[in-house]
């Protein structure tokens, strides 16, 4: 080989690296996009009214689940509320997100896309020194749970849209961000 094909070989690799880091740069960014706009403006509603309906106690959680109907048009399904529940009580909150509080909704649910829940905000002082919360990231049991393409925890208390699935979070955004 001479310093020519030599000098040709180191470019071409050089070259061969550049497209490579530039494509999993692309990659990256395309799935970041993605997963934020895999969220209907719909949905964003349902999830803001959870939200606030969740706000009123910060002791239950809200939720739901979205789809596609047989005609190809999003639907969303808010769950039936949470049962209000103590955070100074070894603190578990918990949501049936499929129990729909209008089961009519589901009549024309052909796929399931994603669901919703709202980890609530509350705060207790369990006595002297313990301060009740809820946790707000994704639970285990939330992440063993995840299912369907796009997984959402909203962390009243934090201000955080988690993105998760049976790994972990994937994605976590500040809800002002996500609302928008
Ligand atoms: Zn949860």
């Amino acid at each position: 080989m001479n310093e020519t094909k030599m000098t040709r070989l180191v470019l071409d690799i050089l070259r061969d690296s550049v497209f490579i880091a530039v494509c999993a740069v692309l990659l990256i960014t395309l799935c970041c996009v993605a997963q934020g706009q895999t969220v209907p403006v719909e949905v964003k509603r349902a999830i803001a009214a959870s939200l606030k309906a969740s706000n009123t106690d910060g002791m239950h959680e809200e939720g739901g689940i979205w789809g596609l109907t047989t005609r190809g048009n999003y639907v969303v399904i808010p769950a039936k509320p949470g049962k209000k529940a103590d955070p100074c009580m070894r603190g578990i909150v918990s949501l049936a997100i499929g129990d729909a509080a209008d089961p009519g909704l589901e009549a024309n649910l052909q796929t399931i896309l994603g669901e919703w829940h709202v980890h609530p905000r509350g705060t207790k002082k369990c006595d002297r020194d313990a301060q009740g919360f809820w946790r707000q990231p994704p639970s285990k049991v939330d992440l063993d749970g995840a299912e369907d393409d796009v997984n959402i925890v909203i962390g009243a208390g934090d201000g955080f849209v988690y993105y998760y699935n049976k790994n972990g979070v994937t994605n976590k955004i500040p809800y002002k961000e996500f609302i928008l």
